[in-house]
């Protein structure tokens, strides 16, 4: 499936004004943050000023009304750019489980102002420390108490949560022993954070590999309205599995434009540099690992481009979705790899900048969904092998 002439020319279009913001955010802004564990609100700010964050949210909301394959165009070129999009990516597609299973009511409280930026909802709460993959083991309970809920139990490695107003948490309403299924029981809230940090909800930062804001989160009779359940209680898994298609493709582009980033820093420094009298691009040892890379990384966008499409389309895909973002990651990584090797001992200098993103782009190997699960999931729905676990 191929998107029209039409709709390549408007991501091209795109493709030019992204490139232009990022100018103004060089790898030094990037270096700067990266050392001082720092948020990148400016760029953020700018992004969203320029219509690209409200990507996916129809127009009648306030958004740009664009599909997957745009928004992906966005991420790829931030990334492209040696920029860090894992600082905001959420906020594109978090807001999906509120257009697709809010009520009217919750559309219009929250979609224009996220359009907007006047509310951030950059966070998605529901690894936790003793259940990360095995989502359906969740620990986290909501109790139903009068028009409210609470909230009690505890959540890791939740990404941006004090640079977001909202949070969507999954968390059990009904003890797995006591569900048919175990994907019953869960429900989706829509946490407002300003209200409950430090009213029962405490937040730790996380002192990580890379500057992703991610932060362990306690909850101590959190208090919720009732209003903000997202979907039906008790169908939760399904809120959140749907948005999962969108945050698979959206990284995998990501990681197309980490890839493309590598393989031009690579190339334009083998040119450069000369060792034995010759530019190091000249061996072919230094070649093919970035020829081998390009390709991997083109064959990769193609499968991101095609999961798009589907998605856009409103069909199946599931499957596409998850090799993307397999293939994408795996692409990155040993692009990231060979970019490392061709500068020798420079690479390890920060001042060159490839090491901040070796380290990024590390991340979706594992996040949000690690590559033996992406694997397990091509096995059983696509190869029919039989299940697990
Ligand atoms: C920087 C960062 C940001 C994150 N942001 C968020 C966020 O915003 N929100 C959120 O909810 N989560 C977030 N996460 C969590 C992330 O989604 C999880 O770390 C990831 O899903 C893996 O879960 P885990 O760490 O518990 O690994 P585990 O589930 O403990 O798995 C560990 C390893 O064992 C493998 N494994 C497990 N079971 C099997 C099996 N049956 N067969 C084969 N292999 C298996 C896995 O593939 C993995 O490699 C973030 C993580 C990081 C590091």
């Amino acid at each position: 499936m191929h998107q029209s002439v039409e709709k390549t020319e408007q991501a091209n279009a795109i493709r030019e004004g992204v490139r232009a913001l990022c100018k103004g955010f060089d790898e030094d802004y990037w270096l700067k943050l990266d050392r001082n564990s720092q948020y990148p609100t400016e760029f953020v700010q700018e992004l969203t000023q320029s219509g690209y964050l409200s990507a996916l949210i129809p127009e009648e909301y306030g958004g740009a009304g664009l599909g997957i394959y745009e928004a992906a165009a966005i991420l790829e070129e931030i990334s492209h750019s040696g920029g860090h999009p894992g600082a905001c990516h959420a906020q594109m597609y978090v807001m999906g489980a509120v257009l697709r299973h809010g009520t009217e009511e919750q559309k219009q409280q929250y979609l224009p102002k996220i359009a907007s930026g006047e509310l951030r909802l950059q966070s998605f709460g529901i690894t936790e420390p003793s259940t990360g993959t095995d989502t359906t083991n969740l620990k986290t309970t909501a109790t139903r108490d009068g028009d409210r809920y609470l909230i009690n139990g505890q959540k890791v490695w939740i990404s941006r949560v004090e640079h977001s107003d909202l949070m969507v948490i999954l968390a059990r309403t009904t003890s797995r022993g006591k569900c048919k299924k175990k994907t019953d029981g869960m429900s989706a809230f829509i946490v407002d954070l300003p209200d409950v940090i430090g009213n029962g909800l405490t937040v730790q930062p996380i002192d990580a590999m890379i500057n992703h804001h991610a932060c362990e989160l306690f909850f101590d009779n959190v208090s919720v309205p009732a209003e903000n359940l997202l979907g039906q209680e008790g169908k939760g898994f399904r809120v959140v599995l749907d948005g999962m298609n969108a945050e698979r493709i959206l990284i995998a582009a990501e990681c197309v434009g980490d890839g493309k980033y590598f393989i031009d820093k690579a190339c334009a420094y083998a040119r450069e540099r000369e060792v034995f009298g010759r530019p190091i691009g000249q061996n072919q040892g230094v070649q093919f690992p970035l020829a081998r890379s390009f390709a991997e990384i083109e064959a990769a966008s193609l499968m991101v481009e095609k999961a798009a499409n589907l998605f856009d389309a409103g069909q199946p895909c599931g499957a596409e979705a998850n090799m993307a973002k397999m293939l994408a990651s795996e692409a990155s990584w040993r692009a990231g790899d060979a970019c490392m090797q061709t500068h020798g001992g420079f690479a390890f200098a920060k001042e060159y900048h490839i090491e901040r993103k070796f380290r990024e782009t590390r991340l979706y190997q594992i996040a949000p969904i690690s590559t033996n699960l992406i694997l397990s999931y091509i096995s059983e729905h696509v190869l029919d092998l039989p299940r697990s676990f």
